[in-house]
């Protein structure tokens, strides 16, 4: 090439693709999503395979999407997929102490009040994860079992190092690596937050009452328990506890566990089984104090933990 700033632009235009997304959890899945259905070619690399994101196995992880959550979802085409999804009709909030019962004042909230169908849907993690992840391919994504080792970035790219040994040059490095993303940290980007001293104790359990669409919550002292409806007669329990107590009520047997969660939650569903496995996350805040650097940007939990 005889022109030098015809071959720095073609140099420029040297990519192996416009972005490379780093993290195919739910956010790196669906921010791949958009982007190639905006038009871009998009590579996500993650190292836990298909088979393993697509497996159907329940760890009991449902998620509450507002109405603008559902229309970003529905705009890229993955709601219509989606099994099993309960619609909010009704949100009662209200304080108490475990075995007392709710105090007698409660807010209630009712989707007659908003006029555009329900307050909100639950959907189930693994059906999630797998429509994601069909979408995704469906878009044209480049899959990449793999995982990001390095990375270079400057303001005319970034080029990746993968484990595999392979490098790729690409415009944009989306980090969605979660929660201790290692691309924030290499290139520069702190973090601040604190532990809440505090555990969601996550399970589903069945009982024998419908639920009526109608999601509870009811903030005793050790924080809030959320009961949340679930297709059928189903609910997904996200029980707050003091850490070194969830520890303890997470390491009882199935029968010592619901007798803890009985006082809690009260008759109004009838008797309750548990229907799935039980799970406990540690609460935290942890939030970058950047979510951007020379052509790398975080999304999802590398950006921002809320719990
Ligand atoms: C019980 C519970 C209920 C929740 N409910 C809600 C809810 O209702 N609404 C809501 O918005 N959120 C909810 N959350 C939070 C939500 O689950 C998380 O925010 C979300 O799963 C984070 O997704 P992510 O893709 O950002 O990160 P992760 O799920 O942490 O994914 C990160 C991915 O990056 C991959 N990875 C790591 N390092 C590399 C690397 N170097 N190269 C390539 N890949 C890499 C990992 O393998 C992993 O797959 C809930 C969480 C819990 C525990």
């Amino acid at each position: 090439m005889d022109n030098a700033a015809r071959a720095g632009a073609y140099a420029d235009m040297d990519f192996d693709a416009d972005i490379l997304i780093a993290g195919g959890g739910i956010n790196g899945t669906a921010t791949a999503l958009a982007l190639a259905s905006a038009g871009f070619h998009v590579m996500l690399v993650e190292p836990r395979s298909r088979a393993e994101r697509k497996a159907n196995d329940f760890d009991g992880r449902s998620y509450a999407f507002a109405i603008s959550s559902m229309r970003v979802l529905f705009a890229l085409g993955v709601w219509p997929r989606l099994k099993d999804v309960q619609p909010i009709l009704r949100i009662k909030v209200t304080d108490g102490r475990p075995g007392e019962g709710p105090s007698p004042l409660m807010l209630t909230f009712d989707h007659g009040e908003i006029e555009e169908g329900p307050l909100g849907y639950m959907v189930e993690d693994r059906h999630l994860r797998s429509e994601l992840l069909d979408a995704a391919e469906d878009a044209g994504v480049t899959q990449m079992d793999d995982r990001v080792i390095e990375h270079n970035a400057d303001r005319s790219g970034a080029l990746a190092s993968l484990g595999s040994g392979a490098t790729r040059r690409v415009r944009l490095l989306v980090a969605c690596d979660g929660q201790k993303s290692r691309i924030a940290g290499r290139v520069g980007i702190r973090r601040m937050g604190w532990s809440y001293g505090q555990t969601a104790l996550v399970c589903t359990i069945a009982h024998e009452q419908p639920h009526q669409g109608i999601a509870h919550q009811f903030f005793v002292p050790a924080g809030p328990l959320a009961i949340l409806p679930l297709s059928g007669h189903r609910s997904s329990i996200v029980w707050t506890e003091r850490a070194a107590r969830a520890e303890t009520v997470q390491a009882m047997s199935e029968g010592d566990y619901l007798d803890e969660l009985r006082p809690r939650f009260g008759r109004f569903l009838g008797e309750v089984a548990l229907a799935g496995r039980r799970t406990a996350y540690p609460l935290r805040l942890s939030i970058a104090e950047r979510f951007i650097a020379d052509r790398v940007a975080l999304v999802g939990d590398a950006a921002h933990v809320a719990h």
